[in-house]
């Protein structure tokens, strides 16, 4: 038998296909060629791998332990008793401080701000102008 045809019947010889003759005949050449054993090793061990995958079970205690810690979850959440310290005092004052600071900075900014045209600056002419006499409202309206 030669190394194609052993190939060729490797797949029915691991289902047990095979007559006696040409199983006798493909056992014969697996242990005189280690490239055909090679490939015949390789067929058992992807077929191990695929039956492993088929009987993967879901571990019983799984569900058990996930809902225990849901339960262990809700428990500490009623009771409060594990929330951490920077979750209970830290987080409200550091929100509070904030806004203390964003109020204090909007304060301080609104002191800061001087008008670029203070009364002083404008020209003594200009405050004599009447703005109502230049620019007559009734030129405006639609008659
Ligand atoms: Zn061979």
């Amino acid at each position: 038998m030669n190394c194609n045809l052993c190939k060729e019947h490797l797949e029915a010889y691991l289902w047990g296909n095979l007559s006696e003759g040409t199983k006798a005949q493909v056992k014969a050449h697996l242990e005189i060629c280690s490239d055909c054993t090679q490939v015949y090793n390789l067929e058992i061990l992807s077929r191990r791998v695929i039956s492993e995958e088929k009987e993967l079970k879901s571990n019983p205690f799984l569900s058990t332990r996930v809902m225990a810690g849901i339960e262990a979850l809700e428990q500490t959440r009623k009771t409060g008793v594990t929330v951490p310290l920077f979750r209970r005092v830290l987080k409200p004052v550091l929100v509070a401080v904030s806004i203390a600071a964003a109020v204090f900075i909007g304060i301080m900014a609104g002191n800061k701000y001087q008008p670029s045209s203070r009364p002083e600056n404008v020209p003594v002419e200009l405050t004599y102008m009447d703005d109502a006499a230049l620019e007559s409202v009734n030129l405006l309206a639609n008659n």
